[in-house]
């Protein structure tokens, strides 16, 4: 068990915090959820059925028994809940949510809890339980803060996602996620923005001729290369917001001179199976793999994105090879590992406002990407300043776990979800605020425009595009007309 990083003055403050439970409430309630033709009325049964198939086809039983012992009831994961800190509304509390799903588990799963029910003749799943599991589930964003605090290692992340995933196969799940989700493994386009081939070779031509234009440097995005280092897969919403995140990471591959290149085959990084289905989950992180073999690439390389680049680096293995599993690693690791080796040159004259960096849940909880973004910003953004807590004890944006999507509960997300957040941010009098993560950044953006903070929200790669430098050889000579030649 590590030290907790909680103080007592915090954890007095967490429990007597100011509550506004029915506002809340109805902010909250807002998640129309897809729910396939089925009887309603028939809801306990299939919950159960579908428990029991995903038992008997995972090892989630082994954790399931281990939780279910582990009931410590010390409140340490309700102080490190920045949902709970806001609302102080116990059914908040990490261990309550949890033990929603674990008491169905004690009492329809184990032996000692099917005996007792059949005796005292309670206990029963009922609708009411599975429409609060509902409610609960998608309260929490799966930031896994709680789970650093919890002396006994449980882990409500976990529990979170096992309690979407039994629901999702009786049709419970957030509209906003299936429907991305159908046009990534269903429609004709194959990627969660339905954005066509054609329409993304227009945007990437575009941004080379605006790179050119802006740097005279011609700046490439190469689209199925074969044999490439590194086959890059971003959120696919980035091609439709996030241009100078891309054109960043292009710039770098220009100054690296490394071979990467776009699939057009698929293209896409976003799996929200992590959220709420380890069925949808395989079956992306399979795509992205079939991808990079059909292109011979040597790499899996996810841009901008926290959920996208965890799902990849734990499940790729997993699911797509073992030990012979493409080798997996995020932008902000090949960025680092360029700069480190003094491939990219940046100009520390061209951002001079305060800096903050934002750590998104699924970099750093597991202390995966926390310092490798900080070195490089520090080297050439003046006024870099931290944001507390940081690294693997941040404070989730307030999106996390797909939350972010669900548009109709943006007031729950900006004004209860992210109310930690944008304390920090207000603390920290950032002026710019990076966030190398598409579901970040969305939240972010919202949570700075309905809390009327004073900063802008930016990508990491967005920052290395302005200051990068590129050598005099790589520039383009300029025709007549003072234009650069293509
Ligand atoms: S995972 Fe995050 S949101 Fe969910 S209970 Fe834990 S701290 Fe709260
Ligand atoms: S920190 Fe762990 S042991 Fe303590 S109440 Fe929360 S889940 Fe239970």
């Amino acid at each position: 068990m590590r030290t907790s990083v909680i103080t007592p003055e915090e954890r007095k403050k967490a429990f007597t915090s100011p509550k506004k439970a029915e506002v809340i409430q109805k902010q909250r309630l807002n998640v129309r959820y897809h729910v396939e033709d089925f009887d309603v009325s028939d809801r306990p049964r299939r919950f159960l059925e579908a428990f029991a198939a995903i038992l008997k086809h995972s090892n989630y039983r082994m954790v399931l028994d281990h939780f279910i012992r582990m009931t410590g009831r010390c409140s340490r994961c309700a102080v490190a809940c920045h949902v709970y800190q806001a609302t102080g509304d116990e059914k908040d509390i990490p261990c309550y949510r949890s033990g929603l799903l674990l008491d169905v588990y004690r009492r329809h799963f184990t032996l000692g809890g099917m005996m007792r029910g059949r005796v005292s003749g309670h206990g029963y799943l009922t609708d009411e339980k599975i429409q609060e599991m509902a409610d609960s589930f998608w309260n929490c964003t799966a930031c896994r803060r709680c789970a650093l605090e919890c002396p006994l290692g449980l882990d409500h992340g976990l529990i979170t996602h096992l309690g979407r995933y039994i629901l999702s196969e009786i049709g419970i799940v957030p509209r906003a996620l299936v429907v991305s989700t159908r046009a990534q493994l269903e429609g004709p386009f194959k990627n969660t923005s339905a954005i066509p081939v054609p329409a993304l070779k227009d945007t990437l031509e575009f941004l080379e001729d605006e790179m050119l234009e802006e740097k005279s440097v011609k700046i490439k995005f190469p689209t199925d290369a074969d044999g490439s280092d590194y086959v890059f897969f971003a959120a696919v919403s980035d091609y439709l917001m996030e241009a100078e995140s891309l054109m960043g990471i292009a710039a770098v591959f220009t100054a690296t001179g490394d071979k990467w290149t776009i699939g057009t085959g698929y293209f896409d990084g976003i799996n929200y199976g992590l959220f709420y289905s380890d069925r949808v989950l395989e079956k992306v992180v399979k795509k992205v793999d079939t991808e990079t073999r059909r292109l011979n690439g040597k790499n899996i390389l996810i841009g901008e994105c926290g959920h996208a680049s965890r799902t990849a680096k734990q499940f790729i293995p997993a699911y797509c090879g073992g030990d012979k599993a493409l080798p997996v690693l995020n932008i902000l690791e090949y960025t680092h590992k360029a700069w480190k080796q003094g491939k990219i040159k940046l100009n520390p004259d061209v951002v001079t406002e305060k800096v903050a960096y934002h750590d998104p849940c699924n970099y750093a909880r597991n202390r995966w990407i926390v310092n490798q973004p900080r070195e490089v910003l520090k080297s050439f953004c003046r006024n870099y300043v931290e944001m507390t807590p940081t690294g693997e004890d941040n404070v989730c944006c307030g999106g996390g776990g797909g939350t972010v999507s669900i548009d109709e509960i943006r007031p729950y997300r900006t004004t209860v979800g992210g109310k930690l957040k944008a304390d920090q941010i207000r603390k920290s009098g950032c002026e710019i605020l990076v966030a190398p993560c598409a579901n970040c950044k969305k939240q972010l953006r919202e949570l700075v425009e309905d809390q009327g903070l004073n900063c802008r929200v930016v990508g990491f790669h967005d920052l290395i595009y302005k200051a990068i430098v590129f050598d005099d050889s790589l520039k383009v000579p300029k025709d007549d007309a003072g234009k650069e030649m293509k």
